[in-house]
């Protein structure tokens, strides 16, 4: 249930604060657990950093939506830093030295208002930006041909790939392109969703005819992400005409997907066929080499410089796609501006929550073997562990105990606290997030507790 929770989340908070907000920090944290006794939520962040950004931004957000998408009214919520706690307790958050936001987007705003025929281009997105690599380069290729020569080489064009790899950039450097050499042409970007939408709306007001011919009058069409457009069939039906008004008058008329027009399910075959009518090109995940170049293009672009050692870092950490990349870059230059640390190797491992996921979900390491093994070194029984008793080294052999069933297993936070009969389980956070905090500065516990974790994981 709650991955699709999640799911559903991320989706309403990109409309809401944008995918910027949703790939540089909510994607950051996770959800950990979802307790349905006491309507609590635990919010995972890969460290205190980005728990404080989010928690101090975005709680609300979390809240509400989160609370509807649960149907609780009054949801709590605990955000709690899982893994490495470097940033010093005296560390304060200060502003930023230099805006983290990109530069010219003021301009691309001010452009947008002087002309709607450019519909909704972001000058951010072109093709000098665009970081050429094997996993691209025939997209790249194809989509420069086409904004050098438009509704003559390739109509349409078709560019698919999974999502996050570069097919609305490319698209937009398209629109840019041709914006350039011609400020008359008529050129609409259009996501297929709001073309549903506007279509739907058309309906409703009786204004089909003012709808098509919006689009019949278009000398570049860019219709990102086509897949939306399945089983909707009055859309495809009134689509399929304008399609071929344009396609006709030989005007460009640019697709992405994240799928092959083949692999669209429920899509009129003739509708489908004219998909496939021009070029159909891919975009692959970027190989390491490319990665870098795109983090060193970025960082250029952020006005910094980033070494290669820490650019390969992210490059290595970051599979899924170049805006969760980005993403990394991102958080990476605010945790360095705002807590006005150099940008280095271990900064960039701390932002980027350097957990190593091994032991979750090994499932031969139970709460018995590790309670034992503390038991054993601090000379205490399970029944002291489990009492009330707060004398403090007992209250430390109980915290290690803690730290080390949360670092060990995946079971939950009650699930701990219910072995150790603990009546609050956010006492196990505390404990989790006190021992991750000592472990950093103070070397002997951090080998003592790497010796117990050798035993306990030893321990056939
Ligand atoms: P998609 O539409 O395929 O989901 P986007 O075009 O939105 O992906 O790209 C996501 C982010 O990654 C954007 O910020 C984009 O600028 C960046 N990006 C993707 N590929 C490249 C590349 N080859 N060079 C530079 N930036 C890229
Ligand atoms: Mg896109």
């Amino acid at each position: 249930m709650l991955p699709g929770i999640w799911k559903d989340f991320l989706t309403i908070a990109k409309e809401e604060a944008g995918s910027r907000v949703v790939e540089t920090w909510l994607k950051a944290v996770s959800l950990y657990r979802w307790d349905p006794e006491t309507e609590t939520i635990y919010i995972e962040a890969p460290n205190a950093f980005v728990k404080e950004w989010i928690q101090s931004r975005y709680k609300d957000l979390f809240q509400v939506h989160l609370g509807r998408l649960l149907h609780v009214s009054g949801l709590k919520l605990i955000f709690f830093a899982g893994s490495e706690q470097k940033i010093a307790e005296s560390t304060h958050i200060i502003p930023a030295r230099k805006p983290i936001a990109a530069p010219g987007i003021k301009n691309a705003l001010a452009r947008r208002a002087h002309n709607p025929s450019t519909g909704y281009l972001n000058p951010l997105y072109c093709f000098d930006n665009f970081v050429v690599g094997s996993n691209n380069s025939l997209s790249y290729a194809a989509a420069l041909a086409v904004a050098q020569d438009p509704g003559k080489l390739y109509n349409p064009l078709f560019i698919y790939g999974g999502s996050g790899l570069g097919k609305t950039h490319l698209m937009h450097a398209i629109g840019n392109e041709i914006y350039k050499k011609n400020n008359n042409a008529q050129i609409l970007y259009q996501t297929t969703d709001c073309f549903v939408n506007e279509f739907i709306n058309a309906i409703r007001f009786n204004k089909m005819h003012a709808f098509q011919q919006r689009y019949r009058a278009l000398d570049l069409l860019l219709l990102d992400d086509v897949q939306f457009i399945s089983n909707k069939e009055q859309t495809q039906e009134v689509f399929f005409h304008i399609f071929n008004v344009l396609h006709d008058a030989q005007k460009q008329i640019v697709f992405t997907s994240d799928l092959f027009p083949r692999q669209i399910q429920g899509l009129a075959e003739r509708l489908r066929s004219r998909l496939e009518w021009g070029l159909v090109t891919d975009i692959q995940k970027p190989q390491l080499e490319t990665k870098i170049a795109i983090l060193k293009k970025k960082s250029a672009f952020h006005g910094e410089i980033i070494d290669d050692e820490i650019a390969e870092y992210i490059a290595r950490h970051v599979d899924s796609n170049v805006r969760e990349l980005e993403g990394s870059l991102v958080r990476i230059f605010a945790f360095s501006s705002l807590t006005r640390q150099a940008l280095t190797l271990d900064l960039a491992k701390t932002v980027l929550g350097n957990t190593s996921p091994v032991y979750k979900n090994n499932d031969k390491i139970d709460f018995g073997k590790i309670t034992s093994h503390v038991c054993k070194l601090y000379s205490y029984s399970l029944a002291e562990l489990r009492s009330s008793n707060r004398a403090k080294e007992l209250s430390f052999a109980r915290q290690i105990a803690m730290y080390l069933m949360k670092k060990m297993t995946d079971r939950s936070l009650r699930e701990i606290g219910a072995f150790l009969r603990r009546k609050d389980h956010s006492t196990v956070i505390h404990a989790y997030e006190r021992v991750a905090k000592i472990v950093q500065h103070d070397a002997e516990l951090r080998s003592t507790i790497k010796a117990l974790e050798e035993e306990i994981l030893g321990q056939p």
